[in-house]
């Protein structure tokens, strides 16, 4: 159905992408994928098993050897077709994503653009990837470093960003000479079909991009953390899986790259722009409803600006537009799934159960069951479950603070370490404040700071690697020694 509505209608596979061929898996299953704002059927797309994964692999470690020869400047250029072609189609890769994730279609568009981004600033950052000459440690010796890719590198993704979160691993991956397997999220798997249909017009040689459909992410994830040939794996999503697939991966010793769950604290000073500080609270709170990784999850006001900053932020909060996403001006839209509105029906039900107020919204939108209303909870304490878990929807809870040192021992106060926001002017704070956050990413009078030529990464329980900028091409690159004798 959807297909009718995209201008190049082949942009719409079913099928999954394995050396250079459109697959059904040799079990010739499928799963239904569905458009969230409605729960009707959008596709049924092929769901393979390990049997298929193997192959999948196998693909990857044959088109190794060619891919990772080519000439660095050989890989940036069809890296650059493949950014081109991206940004060429980018109405139709919006509105697929629009239709199997939910967000707002200019949030869809913004994504493409982000999205292909990474593969740009990567097809640059493949021609620098040098190594060293040491200063040597004994006469008659010279010591050398060289970069090269680490093999075969299997990349598991998230629903929330269907289209960024594969780029962003894989670009570097590819630029690097590494080839790859795909495994997207079950709720999103268009995007990433379409991004491979994508990579055969830019020239990609066959088996170098393998995107593995399935339904059962724990029997392929299983083979793609324990198949020898695999050597890196690199995932975002839970902290739960990332743990299970860490240890999965230790059988093997494969390098892992992690981007796992959050709990951002957005702290609001008394010296700060209040105004401001509301806009950057919007942004990080209810982009993509507030499922985002990053998205401010902890709300702290210091006392003496705390009424005046939540007037502000209701206000703010109470006129966003909840819709489905490919409707024009919406702001809000539907949440993933039923599961993911049973959550923020639970964390809001424990809040307000121990005494919190919803000063703005607090339920499901009359729009239907995945739709929740943008909501402020106000009066929340840290014996809530909403202060520990990460909410994944559009509910702001606020705390109130008097000191920075009390703020900062609350900010810290979690197993997660991704990214954290406040606002104020005085710059002895800004500086002791960004020093003692234990995060990965700060955001300083910002509610929005990923970008390609940034390293995107946490700490902690948050994560292992980062992402993007000049470190990015890092997690895929294995260095090596030579030393010369006989000098
Ligand atoms: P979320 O709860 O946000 O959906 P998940 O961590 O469950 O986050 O999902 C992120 C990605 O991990 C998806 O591609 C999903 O299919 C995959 N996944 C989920 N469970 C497993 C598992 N046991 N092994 C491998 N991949 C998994």
């Amino acid at each position: 159905m959807i297909a009718m509505e995209l201008t190049d209608k082949t942009l719409f596979r079913s099928k999954s992408f394995v050396n250079g061929e459109w697959t059904s898996g040799s079990r010739n299953n499928t799963f239904a994928v569905f458009d969230p704002a409605n729960n009707q059927e959008i596709a049924q797309v092929a769901d393979l098993n390990v049997e298929d994964t193997k192959k999948a692999i196998e693909a990857a470690y044959s088109a190794f050897p060619t891919w990772s020869s080519k000439l660095a400047r050989e890989r940036s250029t069809i890296l650059k077709k493949w950014y081109n072609l991206i940004l060429d189609n980018k109405e139709d890769l919006a509105l697929l994503m629009t239709t199997e994730m939910g967000k707002p279609l200019v949030e869809a568009r913004g994504e493409v653009v982000y999205g292909a981004n990474f593969v740009e600033w990567f097809a640059e950052e493949a021609k620098r990837i040098y190594g060293d000459v040491i200063p040597n440690h004994a006469p008659g010796k010279r010591l050398i470093t060289i970069k090269q890719p680490i093999g075969v590198v299997a990349a598991i993704t998230p629903w929330n960003f269907p289209l960024a979160m594969i780029t962003r691993k894989i670009a570097p991956a590819l630029a690097a000479g590494c080839t790859v397997i795909i495994k997207p999220a079950e709720d999103t798997p268009l995007s990433a079909l379409a991004l491979a249909e994508l990579s055969v017009r830019a020239g990609f040689p066959d088996g170098v991009i393998n995107v593995v459909t399935t339904n059962d992410a724990p029997a392929v994830g299983k083979e793609l953390t324990t198949n020898p040939l695999v050597r890196k794996v690199s995932f975002t999503g839970s902290t739960e899986v990332g743990k299970l697939l860490m240890k999965q991966c230790a059988g093997t010793v494969k390098k892992v790259s992690l981007e796992l769950g959050g709990n951002a604290p957005f702290i609001v000073f008394e010296d700060a722009d209040l105004e401001a500080a509301v806009i950057g609270a919007i942004a990080s709170k209810y982009r993509n409803s507030g499922q985002t990784c990053v998205g401010a999850n902890r709300f702290m006001i210091q006392d003496s600006v705390y009424d005046e900053f939540v007037d502000l932020y209701a206000i703010e909060v109470a006129s966003l537009k909840v819709g489905i996403g490919t409707d024009s001006g919406v702001n809000v839209g539907p949440l993933i799934n039923d599961k993911a509105v049973t959550k923020v029906k639970r964390l809001v039900g424990d809040a307000v159960e121990k005494g919190a107020k919803a000063i703005v919204g607090g339920s499901v939108h009359d729009l239907g069951d995945n739709f929740y209303q943008p909501t402020v909870l106000s009066g929340v304490t840290t014996d809530m479950d909403i202060a520990k878990e990460e909410i994944f929807g559009p509910v702001a809870p606020l705390y109130r603070f008097k000191s920075e040192e009390e703020v900062i021992k609350l900010a810290n106060d979690t197993p997660y370490g991704l990214a954290a926001y406040f606002f104020a002017r005085d710059i002895g704070r800004i500086w002791r404040v960004a020093e003692k956050l234990e995060y990965g990413m700060i955001g300083i009078n910002e509610g929005v700071m990923s970008t390609e030529v940034a390293p995107f990464g946490g700490v902690k329980e948050s994560g292992l690697g980062r992402e993007g900028s000049k470190y990015g091409i890092d997690e895929f690159i294995e260095v090596k020694y030579l030393c010369m004798g006989g000098i």
